[in-house]
């Protein structure tokens, strides 16, 4: 290997943040906290052990992802309520935020209209930080548990991967053939999971999460929105996934809803600005 004569000092350069999020519309936390203490319970759904749960929130309203019974992460997909083509860009939301997100940061949608989807007003795993590992909770780094990764590196069919939980779910809340709902399934927010890269060989690692019943993570939905979580086979994500091999246990979500009333001025985030020309 040649090693060129100013290794040393091109390595030196600093890093330059690739987005500075100075400019970045900020939530309004006060007046979403305002809306919060006048919200009023419509629905909850468990997500079973190694199944999916869909729900739907209006705009203005909050949802909220609580452990119950004992440790287990989530995968969460989000959609617009009324176009599916609009879907949660978890890529973009790494790129603005980090490799992980809690109070305060937003869900961002996928092109073209790139624009907050929800916005994370408590989450009770905020203390948590990052660990001397370098890992952190709620990431989106990861993709999600699905059974073709699983099939590439040990063979098998296993069908309570994540990415199935979802496509299931999906098929049966809009009547959309298994297929078609499968390609509408997209890269999660991993909830309650604790993740990081290894320092040496920069490798994605998973540990048990930190969740205990009790804590939860809620979102203000800024546009209307429906939602799939799986409570993922790997449970605390300790030490496997993709089998039923790990302890599962269920995810709870319940949905608020804001009097109109309370909304007041309120109007939800307006469509990406850009022209879409191209150039052309
Ligand atoms: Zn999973």
């Amino acid at each position: 290997m040649n090693i060129p004569d100013d290794a040393a000092a091109r390595r030196a350069v600093k890093p330059v943040i690739c987005y500075p999020v100075e400019t970045l519309p900020q939530p309004d936390l006060a007046a979403y906290a305002g809306f919060r203490a006048h919200a009023i319970k419509t629905g909850e759904v468990l997500a079973h052990p190694r199944e999916a749960a869909t729900f739907r929130v209006p705009a203005g309203g909050f949802f909220r992802i609580t452990s119950v019974e004992g440790p287990q992460v989530g995968d969460l997909n989000l959609w617009h309520a009324d176009d599916l083509s609009e879907r949660f860009y978890s890529g973009k939301t790494r790129a603005l935020h980090g490799t992980h997100v809690t109070t305060g940061q937003r869900l961002w949608s996928s092109f073209p209209t790139l624009r907050p989807m929800a916005t994370i007003t408590t989450d009770t795993l905020g203390w948590y930080g990052k660990d001397d590992f370098g890992g952190s909770v709620h990431d989106v780094i990861g993709t999600r548990c699905d059974p073709y990764t699983h099939n590439l590196l040990s063979g098998g069919q296993y069908h309570h991967c994540c990415h199935s939980n979802l496509t299931r779910a999906l098929a049966d809340a809009t009547g959309l053939p298994l297929h078609d709902a499968e390609a509408h399934v997209h890269d999660v927010l991993n909830v309650f999971m604790c993740t990081g890269f290894t320092r040496d060989t920069g490798q994605y690692f998973m540990k048990a999460s930190p969740v205990r019943p009790g804590d939860y993570l809620e979102f203000f939905a800024e546009i209307p929105l429906l939602g799939a979580l799986s409570a993922c086979p790997g449970g605390d994500c300790s030490t496997v996934h993709s089998s039923d091999q790990a302890a599962c246990y269920p995810l709870l979500v319940e949905v608020f809803e804001t009097p109109a009333d309370m909304l007041g001025d309120w109007q939800g985030p307006a469509l990406n600005g850009y022209d879409r020309s191209h150039g052309r």
